[in-house]
């Protein structure tokens, strides 16, 4: 018997950070944060899919799951020897390997394993095609063990998805064509990986990823470590694999910051495996300001052209991914560069359905027709992306025209894409909303705010009807624009780097 099961969860995990399958096995769970609101409501979401997913099947099925550990296995087992066609919340093992697939079912010569999850089987929005590695990874156990128990009916699993549709994982296919690796090699990859961290053959470190950490549940500890280590991840854009391939010639920050790129430098490559020229003195760049500490100043690497328009727009959306559902489109509007101008402008679709959601869509590019001669400033590709979705979605509320006209470079600015990344550099961890209108002196109202927390406010707005939570969700809103609009004055101020003037 292993010390430690490989289980299909840790695999997930294990995909988007191998420190935390550690601190999961090994860690002082004392340490750990709360759970999470907005990944309890992800879970409770999930259970209660599966739980109606279920109810509906019309296919006949042995239904394990009031069984636990070994008498769950051994039934699924007896089960799997009966031939009995569908077998609901079996449990597997084998070796090293534990899994609990949601479905087992029969087919050909064998069983195949399934799961049911309450998000698109596939990455994107829109079903692009592209399976997801975090599932792969989980139905590959599932897949690994049926085949070293030989029950197996084939290389392949499915994944049972929000929009019912059942999207098949082939193990023999590559990943893409620019991945000519499998999926099955993908999978093994990470079960190695796993194997090598539980039996501490493996040294993890944590990585700062700011979509990824403040959503985890050793986001605190985590964050002292890494500060505590100057770690090199809590430069912006620094991630894992750029961190590890740096820590050969700097392990800290100030180490970075202090150090001669010179003879790192050959023409136009470094020694450094994976980053080029540029990325090189841009990350060392950003080093050095981090390095300045309370002297940090953020500046502009190159010149920026926002020049004051009489009317100036301020947009934000809120999206619930786990109804596909667009719930609020919030406008500030700014005009002669006067703040005391500003006027909050919502459209609210709060029933979670297509008409309010298409209502509330209506309304809002209503609003963005109406001011043609603003200036729109929104941060990051989401909007954009979203209402080419929802045009698609209610094509009776305009054309895919319109919406690339709102979007056009002349109407409108992604201060994230086009003026963040592009020109500036900021003495922050990352180049969120929150923390660069935060560095320059702006406070939210809520003490908590965040995207998923306003998911899990409203999926509450909609059980309860609570008009507090209504404001809370509102007053949220209006701070991300108002946070847009204190961003771009900001920008505005930066001065070039001495470098460049
Ligand atoms: S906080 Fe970040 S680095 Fe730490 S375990 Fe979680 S995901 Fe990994």
């Amino acid at each position: 018997m292993p010390s430690h099961f490989i289980t299909a969860s840790m695999l997930y995990n294990l995909v988007s950070c191998e420190h935390r399958l550690y601190l999961d096995t090994f860690g002082d769970t004392s340490l750990r944060d709360e759970p999470n609101a907005f990944i309890q409501l992800l879970w409770e979401k999930g259970t209660l899919f599966e739980q109606e997913v279920i109810r509906k099947l019309e296919t006949p099925f042995l239904d394990l799951s009031c069984y636990r550990g070994e008498e769950k296995e051994q039934r699924t087992r007896n089960a799997m020897n009966e031939r009995i066609p569908l077998i609901y919340s079996g449990r597997l093992s084998v070796d090293d390997l534990l899994g609990e697939p949601d479905l087992l079912r029969h087919e050909g010569t064998g069983y195949v394993a399934g799961d049911i999850k309450s998000g698109s089987g596939e990455e994107g929005d829109e079903g692009k095609g592209k399976l997801k590695k975090t599932y792969a990874v989980q139905l590959g156990l599932y897949t690994d063990i049926l085949e070293r128990i030989q029950y197996s009916a084939g290389r392949w699993s499915f994944i049972w998805d929000i929009h019912d549709n059942e999207i098949r994982y082939d193990f023999s296919q590559p990943q893409g064509t620019r991945t000519p690796q499998t999926w099955w090699e993908l999978y093994n990859t990470f079960r190695q990986r796993a194997r090598d961290i539980l039996e501490q053959a493996h040294t993890t470190q944590p990585a700062y990823s700011s979509g990824i950490c403040k959503l985890c549940h050793w986001y605190r500890p985590c964050l002292l470590n890494l500060q505590k280590q100057q770690d090199l991840t809590l430069l912006p854009e620094l991630g894992r694999s750029k961190r590890d391939a740096l820590r050969t010639y700097f392990s800290t920050i100030h180490g970075f910051a202090t150090s001669q790129l010179d003879t790192l430098i050959h023409g136009k490559n470094t020694d450094i495996p994976g980053i080029g020229v540029g990325t090189l003195q841009k990350l060392h760049a950003r080093a050095k300001l981090v390095s300045a500490g309370k002297q940090a100043r953020p500046y502009l690497r190159k010149a920026v052209d926002l020049p004051v328009h009489q009317s100036e727009v301020f947009f934000d959306i809120e999206v619930d991914p786990l109804r596909d559902h667009t719930y609020l489109h919030g406008f500030i509007e700014r005009r002669n560069h006067d703040n005391s101008t500003e006027q909050y402008v919502a459209f609210f679709a709060e029933q979670p359905t297509p008409e309010s959601e298409q209502a509330a869509f209506a309304q809002a590019v209503r609003y963005l027709q109406q001011h043609a001669h603003s200036k729109v400033y929104y941060y990051s590709k989401y909007e954009r992306t979203m209402y080419r979705k929802l045009q698609t979605k209610y094509p009776e509320v305009c054309s895919a025209e319109d919406i690339e006209t709102l979007f056009s470079q002349e109407r409108a600015i992604d201060l994230y894409f086009d003026v963040v990344l592009k020109a500036t550099e900021w003495p922050t961890r990352d180049y969120s909303i929150k923390s660069l209108a935060k560095y320059l002196g702006f406070l939210w109202r809520d003490t908590h705010p965040s995207g998923a927390a306003s998911i899990e406010w409203f999926h509450r707005l909609v059980e309860s009807d609570d008009q507090a939570i209504r404001q809370r969700i509102l007053d949220y809103n209006e701070d991300d624009c108002i946070a847009t609009r204190v961003l771009l004055d900001g920008i505005r101020q930066l001065p070039l780097h001495p470098s460049i003037t």
